[in-house]
């Protein structure tokens, strides 16, 4: 029975990595028709950050991942949301006390404050002495009578090593010298995340924990708390790193982007969600585009890799860009509307024509409005554009073209892009002379840019009739 959980903690934003997260447990159990959980891990939250959660399910609900079970949807093993669980967790520390897992330490702040100061001087690495471990069952029992505050530790074992598989990174071995008897159970009676987490994957019967591989190396002392309990130990999943192209962790603080701010930049969230499905995994064929629904089928554990993904934004334009290419054009229309209002006001321009020039051009929707200002406002632009070698023109050859096509251009009754290319191309030939002699000087004087979507005519079209003699006399000037 395949369960995967998505445990965020509620930061108030969504990470690419935790996304990435999110998603491969989405479709590890869909491909398995398995069940994905959604759990809240607010433990250790120092702070409450308001509608943290909310980013939570907004995010999810975007991507289109859904969640089986959570907070919001209920299920059978809830509560969902670890603070509503604090009752729990100390009947599990007692019970493994009673299992030989973990100890009583009544240590005060102040004892332990000494020992890491010692710690310090001796120059290695703090961990609990151990100095409760002795207590008699009298010593303890007379502790709890008298109320003394206490913490549960973890006992780990004194001598060996601890080995667990994960699915990714293979068998892994630690020494269990190297373990500190962590805290499970605060004075307060509250959990520490560790002992938390641990909790609640078993109580949900979660199969598969993915997570980022920074917990690999808390992972064997879930795995001794796992067969402390005599439970079934989960598939491990530690997913790699993800980095940018400079070899840093991407991060929120240095101004990488998240999720949400992704798609304000204007990327397509099903571009964001194939992209980063490929961070750190490998489909067995060289397919790049793949819609959720493909992925839930193609999907395997097998192909993540251990080594660190680069997030690549260039590799993520493109890829929006090949989105916004395959969709109809009227969704392509719908999707440019709203940046099209940011740079036009012409009520005259013909939108869904511009919109089929800009769709095969455009990667990012955002950069619709510095692309088509022009449209509305002919720029201030320097009469030298008029010169183009590659197109042969002269400041003077264009006036004389420019002066040739006003009339033409006048003449025609039904404005359309193939009136306009007829009458002037008959033009051209009558003329005898290149196309480019006759377009680019156009081009230059509909537009006053180097650079548009689309040529001389299909902008005359857009732009209409009355407008484009307008700036062709401005342009003769
Ligand atoms: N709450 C943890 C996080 O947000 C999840 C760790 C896990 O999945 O076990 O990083």
């Amino acid at each position: 029975n395949v369960r995967t959980r998505f445990a965020p903690s509620p930061t108030g934003y969504m990470h690419i990595g935790n996304l990435r997260t999110a998603l491969y447990e989405y479709l590890i159990a869909r491909k398995y028709n398995g069940k994905f959980i959604l759990r809240i891990e607010d433990t250790d939250q120092e702070r409450f950050v308001e509608g943290a959660v909310d980013v939570i399910y907004k995010t999810l609900k975007l991507a289109g991942i859904s969640h089986d079970e959570g907070p919001d949807v209920g299920g059978n093993y809830g509560p969902y949301v670890q603070s509503e669980r604090r009752g729990m967790y100390l009947e599990y520390a007692k019970k493994l006390v009673e299992l030989g897992g973990a100890y009583y330490c009544f240590c005060t702040k102040e004892r332990l404050a000494e020992l890491k100061e010692k710690q310090d001087a001796e120059g290695h690495g703090h961990r609990y002495d151990r100095c409760c471990l002795s207590l008699s069952k009298e010593e303890i029992e007379e502790n709890l009578k008298n109320n003394v505050p206490y913490v549960i530790r973890q006992k780990m074992p004194d001598t060996g090593t601890t080995s667990f598989e994960d699915a990714v990174y293979g068998t892994i071995t630690v020494d269990n010298s190297e373990l500190d008897d962590q805290i499970l159970i605060k004075t307060d009676g509250l959990p520490t995340y560790n002992f938390a987490n641990v909790i609640d994957d078993h109580q949900m019967e979660i199969s598969h924990v993915v997570r980022g591989n920074e917990y690999l190396s808390s992972t064997p002392k879930y795995n001794l708390l796992y067969e402390a309990f005599g439970w079934d130990i989960p598939t491990y999943v530690h997913v790699p790193l993800i980095l940018k192209a400079s070899g840093q962790k991407l991060s929120k603080r240095a101004g990488d982007p998240s999720f949400e701010d992704l798609v304000s930049m204007g990327y397509l969230v099903e571009a964001i969600v194939n992209y980063v499905v490929l961070l750190g995994w490998s489909p067995s064929s060289n397919q790049e585009i793949y819609s959720l629904k493909e992925l839930e089928e193609v999907f395997e554990i097998s192909g993540i890799s251990k080594a660190p993904a680069i997030f690549d934004i260039n590799k993520l334009t493109w890829m929006n860009g090949e989105y916004i290419r395959k969709m109809p054009v009227e969704e392509f229309h719908n999707l440019a509307l709203p940046f099209y209002e940011k740079a036009i006001t012409n009520k005259n321009i013909d939108t869904l024509k511009l919109s089929k020039l800009l769709q095969i051009r455009t990667e990012v929707l955002t950069t619709i409005p510095e692309t088509i200002d022009f449209l509305d406002q002919l720029p201030d632009y320097d009469v030298q554009m008029y010169i183009h070698k590659k197109s042969k023109t002269t400041l003077e050859n264009s006036l004389e073209n420019l002066t040739a096509a006003y009339p033409i251009l006048d003449g025609i009754s039904d404005w359309n892009a193939d009136s306009i290319h007829e009458k002037i191309f008959a033009h051209i030939e009558a003329l005898g002379i290149k196309n480019s002699l006759m377009l680019w000087p156009i081009r230059t004087a509909v537009s006053g840019k180097a650079v548009t979507p689309g040529g001389a005519i299909e902008i005359a079209d857009i732009i209409g009739k009355e407008e484009t003699l307008k700036r062709i006399s401005i342009g003769m000037d």
